[in-house]
């Protein structure tokens, strides 16, 4: 029998945590809940294909620099693949791979007609004009045409990215095409073929998760208080519709710091990083918080929804909630994971509770095919339906099998997935 690793070992191996790595530990935890054939879990280990691409472009001052972009298509045995282009720095190919494998997994948990992609351009946004980042957007769609389009691989806006980037993106692919294929990429602006409550969706979910596990464990909107990390777009939705909904929510914070107050802070005051980046703490609030103390807040839901690997091995001793719901992807280590489960923490994971937003890039995707646009309220609507099923979906599976939601929700993908490889058979 193998011993568990040392508080030190524990350390050394989220520093090592990749997210290629973090894939496939939770593909093999989630395996051993299954009865899949291991030929299945061994192809669902390797990505179907990864692309490779340079992307010249030419400077506002003539000069030609070349980056590196990616496409990673983990599967697509339920659809076409789906998943974010993110301009970033750390971009690399074992990271679109990990995170393309993660959004398999989030198009499965939700039901959703899609395989899972990730890519984007080793870049720094910060260091582009407007325009280039317009020429730069143009050639990376141009370098990708021979392996996406609308019924193969459908890209999205992800870190460093954003509506815009996709509305160039769409240009430039239908122009090389000769007429206009808005269902090419999703996260457009309405006036292109976006979606109405694209933007809020995955706050929206988060919110949705919360509230529903809330209940199921006996408690009570009204007297549940709340901490958000991170006040963007996912944080800040959240908040203010549990807030809307009678919780109350005591702390939320960004890059700078957190504020508090026990009584329940005025969210609908508090500007949106989109609306005013960093601005948290010019508010009035009786306490003022680091990032590392929000997260130990005693509150009764704690939503990290910031950036990743936030609850460590360092700190998941100390999280006094009783609920996580994680809004930001991968907030929770691995080894952290099994500390939280172990003191009975439930925590709703990323690929249920931030799955609002490509659930309504697939209403997005809909709409753009059918010509025919949704009103906010169906967005919502649908929405709603999708997340509630999913979540009853995962509890049917945390009660039989009695595991973790996160376990539950893999178990759910996974069983998916392998069913529709069994039912296509691997050819030749
Ligand atoms: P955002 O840029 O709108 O907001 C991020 C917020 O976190 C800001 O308030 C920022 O000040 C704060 N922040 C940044 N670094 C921090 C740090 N080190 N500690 C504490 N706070 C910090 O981002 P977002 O779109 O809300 O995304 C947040 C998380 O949710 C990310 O993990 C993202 O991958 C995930 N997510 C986003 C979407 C989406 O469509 N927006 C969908 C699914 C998942």
């Amino acid at each position: 029998m193998s011993t568990p690793p040392t508080q030190q070992e524990s350390e050394l191996e989220e520093q090592l945590d990749s997210a290629l790595v973090t894939a496939r530990r939770q593909l093999e935890r989630a395996a051993t809940h299954v009865d899949v054939d291991d030929g299945i879990i061994e192809r669902l280990k390797h990505p179907t294909r990864v692309e490779q691409v340079s992307v010249p472009l030419e400077r506002d001052d003539g000069s030609v620099d070349v980056f590196t972009g990616y496409r990673a298509q983990h599967d697509d045995v339920r659809g076409p693949y789906k998943g974010g282009l993110r301009y970033h720095p750390e971009v690399n190919a074992d990271e679109c791979i990990g995170l393309s494998m993660w959004m398999t997994w989030k198009c499965a948990v939700m039901d959703l007609p899609f395989g899972g992609g990730k890519g984007g351009i080793s870049v720094n946004p910060k260091s582009l004009s407007e325009e280039e980042t317009e020429r730069l957007t143009r050639r990376f769609a141009e370098e990708l045409r021979y392996v996406i389009g609308p019924t193969t691989d459908v890209p999205a806006p992800d870190m460093g990215t954003d509506a815009q980037t996709m509305a160039w993106f769409m240009d430039a692919y239908s122009m090389q095409q000769g007429k206009t294929i808005p269902s090419v990429v999703t996260g457009k602006p309405p006036v292109v073929g976006g979606s109405y409550g694209r933007e809020e969706a995955p706050g929206r979910s988060t919110a949705i998760v919360a509230r529903e596990t809330v209940n199921y464990y006996g408690g009570d909107l009204e007297d549940t208080t709340v901490a958000v990390q991170g006040f963007g777009s996912v944080g800040a939705n959240a908040a203010r519709l549990l807030e809307e909904w009678d919780a109350s929510v005591v702390a939320v914070s960004d890059v700078n710091g957190a504020i508090c107050d026990p009584d329940g802070l005025d969210i609908g005051s508090i500007p949106t990083h989109e609306e005013k980046p960093e601005a948290v703490l010019e508010q009035d609030a009786p306490e003022s918080l680091t990032n590392e103390e929000i997260l130990e807040l005693d509150v009764d839901v704690l939503i990290p929804a910031a950036v990743g690997n936030v609850i460590t091995v360092d700190n998941a001793d100390s999280i006094s909630a009783e609920i996580v719901v994680e809004g930001a992807n991968g907030p929770t280590t691995f080894a952290a994971d099994t500390i939280l489960q172990e003191r009975g923490v439930r925590v709703i994971p990323d690929i249920l509770a931030n799955a609002g937003g490509v659930t309504v890039s697939y209403f997005e995707w809909l709409q753009d095919i059918n010509r025919r646009k949704w009103s906010l309220g169906q967005v919502n609507e649908e929405l709603e339906e999708k997340m509630l099923d999913a979540w009853e979906e995962i509890r049917t599976e945390v009660e039989a099998k009695d595991l973790s939601w996160r376990d539950a929700a893999y178990v759910v993908a996974l069983s998916r997935i392998a069913e529709a490889k069994a039912k296509r058979g691997l050819w030749p």
